[in-house]
């Protein structure tokens, strides 16, 4: 074994660095090795730290350069058998990336803007119109947190176009997302006026199930959509019956509060049918509560 002098003396002659006692006494006065250092005195001699200069020659590199060992990993100094070592942890921005990655593959947008991904509980203001839906939302996902509760009823938000509906459940869908939950956050609307290209497909069967399936499905801007017999009873319907037999969390958002949803229920493209629309709204009426959001069109903004 070559003599820690010798090796660290070649890399000093390989990037001429100056002499050994020069690059040692800007290693050890390194602001973080320094602290280090400082911090383990009881522990050190200098023994340990001649033995250790390769390592903490490492980390003072690393501490200078730009061309890190890899990007997302930040080296740490640790003391380990007598010999200071160096480690590698992820920083706190790829700690974030992935979380925020995650969160990606737990939340499934279906025909919403990929920005929502982006919206956090945290960030939404307490404005007077909106309390009661935070607290019932801060209350359900309390309950929900660590598969505490996971049947439990969800809400029905209802309120004025721009009051920040879709805002608030984007919250819950992430938070959600961040439990390792699979959410489904699906635009009424737009799910619906796209069903007739694959009408009676199989992958509609698939789609419709994993839907009907995941851990919480959020239906948004419900009421807004063009209903044909067969997409509110055999697509709407089917959905709303599974989530009820499962129990599953299920919530929405409306422009339309729920007695005006019934009578939207009611009328089809080519048929009248309260007997139908009755069926849909008990459904509904199970799965979540109502709760008004009021406030200015935040859109106008
Ligand atoms: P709704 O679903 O009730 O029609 P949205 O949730 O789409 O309303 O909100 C309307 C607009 O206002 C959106 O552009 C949204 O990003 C913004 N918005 C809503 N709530 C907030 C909030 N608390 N903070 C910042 N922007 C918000
Ligand atoms: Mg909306």
């Amino acid at each position: 074994m070559q003599a820690i002098g010798d090796v660290i003396n070649k890399i000093v002659k390989k990037r001429k660095l100056g002499n050994f006692k020069e690059l040692k006494a800007e290693i050890v006065t390194e602001p973080k090795i320094a602290a280090f250092l400082s911090k383990h005195k009881g522990e050190l001699n200098d023994k340990i730290i001649n033995n250790s200069l390769p390592n903490l020659y490492e980390f003072y590199v690393q501490q200078r350069q730009a061309n890190k060992i890899m990007t997302g990993y930040a080296p740490e100094l640790f003391l380990s058998n007598d010999v200071i070592a160096v480690r590698y942890r992820p920083t706190a921005a790829k700690l974030s990336a992935e979380r925020k990655e995650s969160n990606k593959q737990h939340l499934r947008l279906i025909d919403l803007p990929e920005r929502l991904h982006e919206v956090q509980l945290s960030q939404v203001d307490v404005a007077p119109g909106r309390t009661e839906a935070l607290a019932a939302i801060k209350r359900f996902l309390d309950l929900y947190q660590n598969g505490r509760k996971p049947h439990q009823r969800g809400i029905y938000l209802t309120g004025d176009f721009g009051v920040g509906k879709t805002y608030l459940l984007a919250g819950l869908a992430n938070q959600v997302a961040a439990m390792n939950q699979e959410v489904v956050f699906l635009h009424v609307p737009t799910f619906i006026a796209g069903l007739t290209s694959h009408f009676q497909d199989n992958s509609l069967q698939a789609e419709i199930k994993r839907v009907a399936d995941c851990d919480l499905l959020i239906l948004d801007d419900i009421g807004a959509e063009s209903l044909s017999q067969w997409s509110r009873d055999d697509v709407l319907g089917v959905i709303l019956q599974a989530r009820m037999d499962n129990i599953l969390p299920t919530f929405f958002s409306s422009n339309l509060d729920l007695e005006k949803l019934e009578a939207h229920f009611a009328e089809t493209k080519n048929a009248i049918d309260p007997v139908k629309a009755a069926r849909l709204m008990q459904r509904i009426r199970f799965l979540a509560r109502e709760i008004v959001v009021s406030g200015p069109n935040r859109r106008k903004i």
